[in-house]
């Protein structure tokens, strides 16, 4: 068999354009001394249908590795690695593959960009498969249609795993010091860590510093890229994020991108190395209309509006070098304005508070810089704790753009929730611990549906988006009511 499914990969990578016709033959000896096999004088030249994804044919390949004893150990964790080895013998070098990026690029940055897309999806680095298992919805609400996703990518460890991860010595010294850094570029992986041996990074400049792209390998959205510093330095929100941004939107006009602030609880969950995500999407805050306009005395070039959105957000639009100067100008006054009144302290003692949450793009020849105001200080510019069964961690970039992404646990404790509601037995929800968290939250709703029980699967979905909306209004400084718009006005007039 394993025979069999040497020559269906080699099937695979010729399709996909990762071997040529003239590299089978070394491609399949290649293959053959991976596996530790012998090589056999009339290879059967693979026929069957040639699957999309690598995937399938890898595990097949990896699986039986794994009894064969080619692996450290019968793991998730080592199959995984094992068949990012086996397609990286097949992905272009790291020189190689700029020099064709760049190639294209001068053509048109979408033709790069697109080739890059599909090269990543093609080399197994973007877990197509894994993606295609997430539960996504979209639910149209008054903050637009927000797009929401139950995570079920990342691959769950089995128990045999987590026992060999503990007694594997540790030194940290022998990992890349993050999973962002560029270390990770061919990275083996071992029982703790993902093989990133078909990862190879794309060398950009932005304002004099280099920075490194990459596709993320889980997407959330179409085209999920990442941007990071070569080096390996702490998340930061100032005027030269502001100018790194703009400039890549300048590179590649069909793109958006934008940062995670730099502070824990309004923050993404890496803000020990400093980076960007960027990607070829529409999100929900992309299409959310001007509220109201206002005048930046010191910038009358650039259109600053108010933007119809939960979270605050102060819109600019303009040419690169003004809308740079201009967001360089509110985030320092917006990292030194207080207002007792909504409880809003910038600081406290040298500690820094507030900060944003910057996104560009363009529109045409302009360019659009979206800044969310937050603030980490208090309580109430958090997702509140009633709404905790749907999410606990922080609402950070991809969120505050109207992409909502959900725990795993939820498929499961949804489908348990919708078993006792078709029963019309609400009260039961308390009974068990999984559906207990959930108990205030369903009893919230519920009596706007009267036939709950025929199709409690979708109430919970759309609930779950409505819910949502809300977690994005916690997180305004300035909320929704008569003493917030006001309380947002006096601080615009101080722009
Ligand atoms: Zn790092």
């Amino acid at each position: 068999m394993i025979y069999k499914f040497v020559e269906e990969l080699l099937a695979y990578l010729l399709q996909k354009n990762l071997i040529s016709e003239d590299e089978i033959t070394w491609a399949r000896n290649t293959l053959l001394f991976a596996l530790k096999l012998e090589r056999q004088a009339n290879p059967i030249i693979y026929k069957g249908k040639i699957a999309q994804n690598p995937s399938e044919i890898l595990g097949k390949i990896s699986a039986w590795a794994g009894k064969n004893n080619l692996l450290p150990a019968d793991t998730k964790t080592y199959r995984d690695n094992f068949e990012t080895y086996l397609i990286s013998l097949f992905t272009l070098r790291p020189s190689e593959l700029n020099e064709k990026f760049f190639n294209l690029y001068k053509k048109n940055p979408k033709k790069a960009t697109d080739f890059l897309y599909k090269y990543f999806k093609n080399n197994y680095y973007i877990k197509t498969d894994r993606i295609a298992k997430n539960i996504v919805w979209k639910q149209k609400t008054k903050s637009g249609n927000l797009e929401m996703a139950i995570n079920l990518s990342k691959p769950e460890k089995d128990p045999k795993e987590i026992a060999l991860q503990l007694q594997q010595p540790k030194n940290p010294s022998s990992l890349p010091k993050c999973f962002l850094c560029m270390e990770n570029e061919g990275f083996a992986g071992t029982i703790n860590y993902a093989s990133k041996q078909n990862l190879r990074l794309i060398k950009l400049n932005l304002n004099g510093e280099n920075f490194y792209f990459q596709y993320s390998p889980y997407s959330y959205y179409d085209e999920h890229s990442i941007v990071f510093s070569e080096k390996h330095y702490p998340m930061e929100i100032n005027a030269k994020t502001l100018n790194n941004l703009l400039e890549f939107v300048e590179k590649f006009p069909h793109y958006f991108i934008g940062s995670n602030a730099e502070l824990p609880i309004v923050g993404g969950s890496i803000l020990t190395h400093n980076h960007y995500q960027a990607g070829r999407h529409n999100f929900a805050l992309d299409n959310a209309k001007e509220e109201y306009k206002f005048k930046l005395k010191r910038f009358p070039a650039v259109k600053a509006q108010i933007v119809k959105w939960p979270m605050n957000t102060i819109r600019l639009i303009g040419a690169k070098e003004q809308v740079a100067l201009a967001g360089a100008y509110i985030l320092n006054k917006w990292r030194n304005y207080n207002d007792k009144s909504v409880n809003l302290f910038a600081k406290t003692g040298k500690t820094q508070h507030s900060t944003i949450t910057p996104i560009a793009r363009r529109q045409n020849k302009n360019f659009v810089l979206d800044l969310i105001l937050r603030n980490n200080k208090d309580a109430i510019f958090h997702t509140h704790e009633e709404r905790h069964n749907i999410k606990r961690e922080n609402i950070g970039l991809i969120e505050a753009l109207g992409l909502a992404v959900l725990p795993g646990r939820l498929e499961s404790e949804f489908a348990q929730i919708a078993q006792i509601l078709k029963k019309k037995n609400i009260e039961k929800l308390q009974d068990l611990s999984s559906t207990a968290q959930h108990y205030n939250w369903v009893k919230s709703f519920i009596n706007k549906y009267p036939n709950y029980h025929k199709n409690p699967e979708e109430i919970l979905l759309k609930e779950t988006a409505l819910t949502f909306e809300n977690m994005l209004k916690d997180c305004a400084i300035f909320k929704d009511t008569e003493q917030g718009k006001n309380a947002f006005k006096r601080f615009i007039k101080t722009l």
